[in-house]
């Protein structure tokens, strides 16, 4: 038998998710992740390690374009397989797929407008990484699988796709591949959720496999804040409100924001906050938050109870799904306490934006972070309490209230990792880590190599295995 394997994404970095395995002369993809971080968004360019019509299949774990942002370029240049995924994820991907698309035909052209202004060239080509229609072509190689249901893919070779809890639709897979009477299996964990998260289910122990891709993006952390989320959400809507501010909220489209609308409309119910106008100022996040309502057969039990009780969270007196940008501006004129969840997540872009310039000189105004910001974006500036921020060209005082809530991750930690490892009933032949910055992989390594006695591996980017 023989297997290989090659680490293409997400080797000792977190984005970029990208995982070759050849097996009885088949290759399939797990994961086609668009690069994010600033040091390695180069390679979105680079062409593909092995050309795209070579690849048979592709095995999709999850909607998020750090694992699925790189299938239109894929498919524009050659690949014409399936792409595997979960359907909740198909649904997702599309619409996170376009919304990308279409971002990168803005940024293209607006560097075009500038070069040329500038009189000078960049260091890539003025055109889209890959357009809308690239991303409309990639959608009919959607192929839906069903949890826990064996799909052949080649020549003796199945997968199996299990809730990962990380996300609506997220999965971890295993690969099975029999040559020769021997039998060897391969699993990728994808992004591991945490347990005890609302809406998704707890994420699915695997109690055999033979070699193990594991992700360690919080690999050298425990998370902080097990405080009471809800609570926290609740004490921010009657502070502000009795101060007589608005409540703005930056947040992810998926999941994120759902759990937002689920903890308010849990608060509604026990009567433990004013009823106010919930603004979901995202086209996107209103997207998803319709695939959420049209897979209920996802959710954990306690969402499924909700469900039975009072028809759909995402449902409520007072909550408006803003569509149009004059919608949105309106919402500026309100008088009273109002709430606003908008993209980005991180105030990089979108329709956040607008509404952090009419409310950070607002003594009496929070500004409500739910997510991790990165270095150097606009809500690392707020949350690390810069005094003063730029924020569509003029420069602006800070001063509302500024809250971090903790407990929103939906990636599981150092604990939490090597509890859902500890579900294995013998331990596999050797274990991958990845999908995490390099000391993170390397410290979650070293931890389960002394807890365990496992052959760990930290595989760099383009590392080729053989697996016997
Ligand atoms: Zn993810």
């Amino acid at each position: 038998m023989q297997l290989k394997l090659r680490f293409l994404g997400a080797a000792q970095n977190v984005t970029g998710s990208r995982h070759l395995l050849e097996a009885n002369g088949t290759r399939i993809l797990v994961d086609c992740g668009l690069y994010q971080e600033r040091d390695f968004k180069a390679r979105n360019w680079e062409p593909f390690d092995v050309p795209p019509e070579s690849i048979d299949a592709v095995l999709l774990t999850h909607a998020h374009l750090d694992h699925c942002g790189l299938l239109p370029k894929l498919v524009r240049d050659g690949f014409k397989g399936k792409i595997y995924c979960t359907a909740a994820t198909s649904e997702i991907a599309r619409i996170i797929l376009l919304d990308a698309a279409h971002l990168q035909e803005e940024d293209a052209e607006y560097k075009r407008r500038r070069h040329e202004r500038e009189g000078r060239k960049g260091p890539y080509p003025d055109v889209p990484l890959y357009t809308t229609a690239d991303a409309e072509t990639s959608f009919p190689l959607f192929t839906p699988v069903r949890y826990k249901q064996p799909v052949e893919i080649g020549d003796g070779i199945e997968a199996r796709f299990c809730d990962a809890g990380h996300v609506l639709g997220s999965s971890i897979i295993k690969v099975t591949v029999r040559q020769n009477g021997k039998t060897r299996s391969v699993l990728f964990s994808g992004d591991i959720g945490r347990p005890h998260r609302p809406i998704v289910r707890d994420p699915t122990y695997v109690d055999e496999a033979d070699y193990i891709l594991v992700e360690s993006t919080y690999g050298d952390r425990i998370h902080q804040g097990r405080e009471d989320t809800k609570k926290s959400i609740a004490d921010v809507i009657n502070s502000t409100k009795t101060a007589g501010g608005n409540i703005i909220v930056p947040s992810f489209a998926l999941e994120r924001s759902q759990e937002v609308l689920y903890y308010i409309n849990e608060l509604l119910l026990e009567d433990a906050i004013p009823h106010i106008m919930v603004f979901l100022d995202s086209p996107m996040a209103s997207s998803i938050t319709k695939v959420f309502q049209h897979h209920p057969e996802l959710f954990d039990e306690e969402m499924k109870k909700f469900v039975s009780r009072h028809e759909s969270p995402f449902k409520f007196a007072g909550l408006k799904m803003v569509e149009t940008t004059k919608e949105s501006k309106a919402i500026n004129h309100i008088k009273g306490t109002v709430m606003v969840i908008a993209g980005s997540g991180m105030c990089t872009g979108g329709r956040i934006k607008h509404h952090l310039v009419n409310n950070i000189n607002r003594p009496e105004s929070t500004i409500m972070f739910v997510g991790y910001q990165a270095i150097g974006t606009l809500g690392r500036r707020i949350v690390n309490g810069e005094k003063e921020v730029r924020i569509l060209g003029q420069k602006r005082p800070v001063m509302a209230n500024v809250v971090q809530i903790n407990g929103f991750s939906a990636h599981a930690d150092k604990e939490e990792l090597a509890q859902w490892l500890s579900g294995l009933k013998n331990p596999p032949r050797k274990l991958f880590v990845v999908h995490g910055e390099s000391d993170s992989a390397k410290h979650f390594g070293h931890y389960i190599r002394e807890k365990t006695g496992w052959n760990v591996a930290v595989p760099a980017y383009k590392d080729e295995v053989v697996l016997d």
